[in-house]
Order: C-alpha cells, then sequence, then structure tokens
C-alpha cells in the first residue's frame, strides 16, 4: 500500500505530540525523509507547540494548562486552519490575561496599620502575616529605603492574614552583615526608613531600575519626593518614630 501524504498529514498532529504507536511513527518518519511538503507541514506544527512551550514559561501553570489542552484539542481538528487556532489562542490570551491581572497583579493597598509593620528599636517586626506583601524601593544612593504592602487576591488566598510577631530586619544590622562586615560597608547602610502612602504610584516602584539609572540629580529630587509623602518609621539617629504600637 502506497502511502500518500493525505495520511501521514493527518498523523502529523499526533506524531508531533507523541502520541502514535511505534509502528505510524516509522511509518511518518520514513515518509518525512523524502517528502519536502510533508516536512514543512510537521516544521509548521512544530513552531505551534513551541509557541505553546514559550508560554508555559511566561504563564503560571494552571493558565499554561488550559491554553495547553485547549491547543491540543484545536490543533488535531484544525490541523489546516492554524490561523484560525492562532486566533481563538489569542482571544483565550487575552481573557486569561485579564483574569490573570485581577487575580494576581491587582495590587490592594495596605495602610501602614493594615500593614501591621511595627518598628522597635532598630527592628522591624510583622505583627501580621507578611508573606507576599511586603514591598520596597531603595533609594540609588542605598541609604533610604520605602515599605509598603498590598494584597492581591491570589496572596490573600495563598497566605491567609493572620497574627504573627517575626522580626523582619534590623536596621543597625541589615543584610544579615556580620560587624566587621557592616564596618566595611557602613557607606551602605540604611538611615532612614519610610511606609509609602496610598496615593503613591505602584508603576512608579516598579520602575525602581528607571529610578536608579537617573542621574544623581533628578534621583535625589524622587527620592525628596518620595519623603515629602511618606510616613517616617526610622531613622538612624533617632530610631523608631513615634506613630503606633503602644
Ligand atoms: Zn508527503
Amino acid at each position: 500500500m502506497k502511502i500518500t501524504c493525505d495520511v501521514i498529514q493527518d498523523l502529523l498532529p499526533l506524531y508531533v505530540d507523541d502520541a502514535v504507536s511505534e509502528d505510524s511513527r516509522i511509518l511518518v518518519e520514513g515518509h518525512l525523509k523524502d517528502c519536502d511538503i510533508c516536512r514543512k507541514e510537521e516544521e509548521q506544527l512544530r513552531a505551534g507547540q513551541g509557541a505553546f512551550e514559550n508560554l508555559k514559561e511566561a504563564y503560571p501553570r494552571e493558565e499554561a494548562e488550559v491554553i495547553a489542552s485547549f491547543l491540543k484539542v484545536r490543533r488535531s481538528i484544525l490541523r489546516k486552519r492554524i490561523l484560525a487556532v492562532c486566533a481563538a489562542l489569542a482571544c483565550t490570551l487575552v481573557l486569561l490575561r485579564a483574569g490573570h491581572y485581577f487575580y494576581s497583579e491587582k495590587k490592594d493597598y495596605l495602610s501602614l496599620e493594615e500593614s501591621g509593620l511595627v518598628m522597635r528599636g532598630d527592628e522591624l517586626y510583622a505583627t501580621k502575616t507578611y508573606y507576599g506583601r511586603l514591598a520596597g524601593i531603595v533609594s540609588p544612593d542605598q541609604k533610604i529605603t520605602f515599605l509598603f504592602c498590598y494584597e492581591t487576591p491570589e496572596i490573600r488566598k495563598s497566605y491567609p492574614s493572620a497574627p504573627c510577631d517575626l522580626m523582619v530586619t534590623d536596621y543597625r544590622k541589615p543584610f544579615q552583615m556580620t560587624d566587621e562586615e557592616l564596618k566595611e560597608n557602613d557607606k551602605v547602610r540604611i538611615e532612614k526608613v519610610y511606609y509609602l502612602p496610598e496615593n503613591f504610584d505602584f508603576k512608579d516602584a516598579y520602575k525602581a531600575s528607571d529610578y536608579e539609572s537617573e542621574n544623581a540629580d533628578e534621583a535625589a529630587k524622587k527620592t525628596e519626593m518620595l519623603e515629602s509623602i511618606s510616613t517616617l518609621l526610622w531613622d538612624v539617629e533617632n530610631g523608631a518614630a513615634e506613630i503606633q504600637e503602644g
């Protein structure tokens, strides 16, 4: 029986998925060796598959699996209509992306009180679960740090807030340095700790790298601006500022 390209191309999606029997695999590989047309077809299928492998890296596992299973089905049924698949996939991605945004990325700011953060002497304590919530910016001169906390639905679900009493950082001994290391690195010691207000721009905080790449004058201006809107928690000369926690 002469194997036609049609037969091979029907088998290709399964072949690319590694879901064919040994006999079919040998059959397909034998044909691919001599047939440019089918090899092209195989390349296209593999390129499609590669795109989904990339997605797995770009998206959390559950989403990648949804996309992958969606694709597998689609690819088998609409082998010759890859464009249609791509269009459908683009829609799916937009929806998943939006869902992901509201689940994982939309950040609800926590006020200092809600954050449960407190300074005691030179030590920053968390009196509530801070896992996944605590974020901060450090000024380019490494002397001032601006903390803030936020939650996403995903964080609330994964790490429900509960009372605790954990030391987060000792600002006299930041970065877990020994006394000797501290002496050598005295210039990089944090001198002030602030808590950022709600009205500051989250996106701004995540552009900290831009902040660092700005020239010194610009950076100093930005630091000054952030200081003017934030609550001072601690400074190296006076220790903890008198705020809350009696
Ligand atoms: Zn062929």
